[in-house]
């Protein structure tokens, strides 16, 4: 059987063991939970809190995210309407930041997880909760 790629996974926002439990307790933008995360899987029952204050190191994916988006902004803005003055730059990326902060605050969790969660998807868990 071929190897399950972790891609839909990180998508989806899945467990990174099963890939079938949530990571989070609702949908990105319901503004009042979105940062809530389920404390162990639903399906083989993981700690997703590898260690006490594990999600800290996230803030590191969460500033090369948030980096990457101020080179894109920069970018479209250049490539499409040329010079223009600083704030027009500052008031699309404050903008950009705000509207995106729930994805950038999930993917920089998730990512963080999945790189070092030390957790691998594993088969057997999924076939042994199935049966
Ligand atoms: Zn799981």
């Amino acid at each position: 059987m071929a190897k399950k790629s972790v891609f839909p996974a990180i998508l989806k926002a899945k467990c990174p063991r099963c890939h079938k439990g949530q990571l989070f307790e609702s949908k990105p933008y319901n503004l009042r939970k979105f940062t809530r995360m389920h404390e162990q899987c639903s399906h083989c029952d993981v700690q997703f809190a590898r260690e006490p204050r594990f999600f800290e190191g996230a803030m590191y994916i969460s500033y090369v995210i948030s980096v990457a988006l101020f080179l894109t902004n920069a970018f479209v803005i250049y490539t499409f309407w040329g010079r223009q003055p600083v704030w027009v730059f500052m008031t699309s990326i404050i903008v950009a930041v705000i509207l995106l902060y729930p994805l950038t605050f999930r993917y920089s969790r998730i990512l963080y997880l999945y790189a070092f969660g030390n957790l691998k998807y594993d088969e057997s868990v999924v076939t042994d909760q199935k049966n």
